[in-house]
């Protein structure tokens, strides 16, 4: 099946959650589908083909489910992105504005040997600053981005001009 009209049919519009006025998209219903899950996670495997990425990056906390099925599924290992003060040992850290106040990413100081090549994955990509300080991290690690792949990528909060010289590939825009 077209895996755009899967991730359509598995997604939920759920209002003003997790605040009065935003409309949330519950991917859930994707990830319970044991067929579905498969084909979207193989789905992201076909489209960067073998061997163009050395290990996956998933953002806390349903990018590890992405993360971890993409990484088994290829072979290779999977490194956590996670809120601040998650991570054991030495971190680097960014910051980056929400609606508002201000929220931190980190990565363990030593989670890529240099140049490794990281395909990073999360389910939703909205204004773009959480995918922003993800990549940055990865490269301040010391990695070397081979991608950033979303399940649902929604158009109109513009994230990827917060995103510009990337490359971004989501499975369904809307
Ligand atoms: P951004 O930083 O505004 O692009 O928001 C993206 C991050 O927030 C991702 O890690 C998503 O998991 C989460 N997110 C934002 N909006 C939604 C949504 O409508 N459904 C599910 N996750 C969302």
């Amino acid at each position: 099946a077209d895996v755009a009209a899967l991730v359509a049919s598995r997604t939920l519009d759920v209002p003003d959650f997790p605040k009065p006025g935003i409309l949330f998209k519950d991917l859930m219903p994707l990830f319970s589908d044991g067929m579905v899950f498969k084909e979207t996670i193989d789905a992201i495997a076909a489209h960067h083909g073998p061997d163009s990425f050395d290990v996956v990056v998933g953002v806390e906390a349903r990018g590890f489910v992405i993360a971890a099925a993409l990484a088994y599924a290829t072979g290779v290992g999977v490194v956590p992105i996670r809120k601040a003060g998650k991570l054991p040992r030495k971190t680097h850290s960014e910051s980056y504005a929400l609606e508002y106040g201000e929220a931190t990413l980190e990565v363990q100081e030593d989670a890529f040997v240099a140049g490794q090549r990281v395909l990073v994955v999360d389910d939703v990509l909205a204004t773009g600053g959480t995918a922003r300080a993800t990549l940055d991290l990865v490269e301040k690690a010391g990695g070397t981005v081979a991608g950033f792949t979303v399940l649902l990528e929604l158009a109109f909060l513009e994230g990827r001009r917060r995103l510009a010289g990337r490359t971004v590939d989501a499975l369904l825009t809307v």
